[in-house]
């Protein structure tokens, strides 16, 4: 099939290369000529495991292509996935001009029938919103589909090449038929493509994003208690984990959640619900939660090196908001960092791929000092604070450690390690929802 994706960012990339990979072929379409101009020449302006050989191969083989004529590659295609950015409004709903932009763009470019894919996360009722920006212009028939993408950062490629599922929103047989030849390859291990109407699908994905956000708020919370009543979280997790009515995905305590999309489909799921008078209150102490626990490390180094943190080196290890990322949107790490700006404190960090970002972020500023290692990080330090749970983290040498740091103390968001261990050691140490090492 011909098609053209509109956003060549995280979502999009990803979904064009993989689509490529079956044998369509694709052009990726993208505003930003930086980013066009780079991918041109294979250089992936995102750390996503096994996407640059991904791309590579694919454009090597021409199956896969790049412009900025977003007008050009909808020209071309009988298929147009719209995987444009949808970030936050300010009053929380997520901001469709992007994917309102684009619908105009293919309403007024599309030169044979075409299937129009909304894969950027909007609610219920954008589809009806994409269809009358497409009709406005437009001299084809054309079908509006909801395909909520549901692949996560850091294993998108295998989460696309292997969903567990395919949700689709479509009302005719041609978009159904269409999308059903489409994913065919992607399910051919019996895994479902689910076939539902187009308001339901569009609400799926906030549903689903919701629940594990839900899950993630409710163990911080456990947590938070288990520090109170000296119980620890680690056994706690476990033992309702193995219950198969509840199992033990998204059950780990930790420095709250970021990224791109659990923070901001929350805020817009709220938002829909009070547009309609409907109350979501669950999912409004599930924000409230997060935006305590985003605090939680630093409340914890706070307490424990006392009231000035003004002029003490606190090492950070991890800055993604996850493992196997670059992106840093919404990461817990960046709130701790702010804080301990803020406290007077400066801050030695090591990510493994995400320095850039951070140094797009934030620029050059003095009580910012980005190393390239974790012992270098952790040089002269007051203290170390790990907030992304690469696994370069998991074994580091203690006595090393120990030596290197000015005080020994590591405040762990992600509870990683043994508290017994660390006490032979000689290092403080303090993690989430373990009673007896926390002092908070
Ligand atoms: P992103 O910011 O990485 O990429 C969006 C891209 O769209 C950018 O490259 C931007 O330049 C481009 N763009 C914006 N306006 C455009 C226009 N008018 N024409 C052409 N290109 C335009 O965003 P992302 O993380 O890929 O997310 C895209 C959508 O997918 C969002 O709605 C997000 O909620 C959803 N989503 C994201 C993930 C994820 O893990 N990132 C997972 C599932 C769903």
């Amino acid at each position: 099939m011909q098609i053209c994706i509109v956003g060549t960012g995280y979502v999009g990339l990803v979904v064009g290369a993989c689509l490529a990979e079956t044998g369509n072929q694709v052009i990726g379409a993208d505003v930003d000529s930086t980013k066009i101009y780079a991918l041109k020449q294979s250089i992936i302006p995102i750390y996503e495991p096994g996407l640059d050989r991904l791309v590579e191969r694919n454009q090597s083989a021409g199956r896969l292509t790049f412009t900025t004529d977003v007008a050009a590659a909808v020209a071309k295609s009988e298929v147009v996935f719209i995987a444009v950015g949808t970030p936050p409004d300010e009053d929380g709903s997520a901001d469709l001009r992007h994917v309102l932009a684009v619908a105009d763009v293919v309403g007024r470019s599309m030169a044979r029938e075409t299937v129009v894919i909304t894969k950027s996360t909007v609610p219920v009722g954008t589809a009806a919103k994409v269809a009358n920006a497409v009709a406005k212009h437009a001299r084809f028939p054309f079908h509006v589909v909801s395909n909520p993408e549901f692949l996560k950062e850091g294993a998108a490629v295998d989460d696309f090449m292997k969903p567990d599922r395919v949700v689709l929103g479509a009302e005719s047989d041609h978009a159904r038929s269409v999308m059903a030849e489409l994913y065919a390859p992607f399910v051919r291990t019996g895994k479902p493509i689910i076939f539902m109407d187009v308001a339901s699908a569009e609400m799926t994905k906030y549903a689903a994003n919701a629940m594990l956000a839900t899950r993630i708020s409710f163990m911080n919370d456990i947590a938070n208690l288990c520090e109170r009543v000296g119980a620890n979280v680690d056994m706690v997790r476990r033992g309702i984990g193995t219950d198969d009515r509840i199992g033990p995905a998204f059950l780990f305590p930790g420095p709250g959640y970021g990224g791109s999309c659990f923070p901001k489909d929350v805020k817009a799921l709220v938002k829909t619900a009070r547009d309609c008078n409907a109350e979501l209150s669950i999912l409004e102490s599930v924000e409230a939660v997060n935006e305590r626990q985003k605090r939680r490390l630093f409340e914890k180094l706070h307490h424990a090196l006392g009231d000035s943190l003004s002029g003490m080196r606190v090492a950070v290890w991890g800055l993604a908001f996850k493992p196997n990322t670059d992106d840093m949107r919404e990461a817990p790490s960046r709130v701790l960092m702010e804080a301990l700006w803020a406290a007077g404190a400066r801050v030695r960090a090591y990510d493994p791929v995400a320095a850039e970002e951070a140094k797009r972020i934030y620029g050059e500023r003095p009580d910012l000092e980005l190393c390239s290692n974790v012992t270098e990080a952790v040089n002269g330090a007051d203290a170390l604070a790990i907030v992304t749970e690469w696994r370069e983290f998991r074994s580091p040498d203690f006595d090393e450690l120990k030596k290197a740091m000015r005080e020994p103390a590591i405040f762990d968001g992600r509870n990683l390690y043994d508290p017994k261990l660390l006490r032979q050691h000689g290092i403080h140490y303090f993690a989430i929802g373990r009673g007896e090492n926390s002092p908070a």
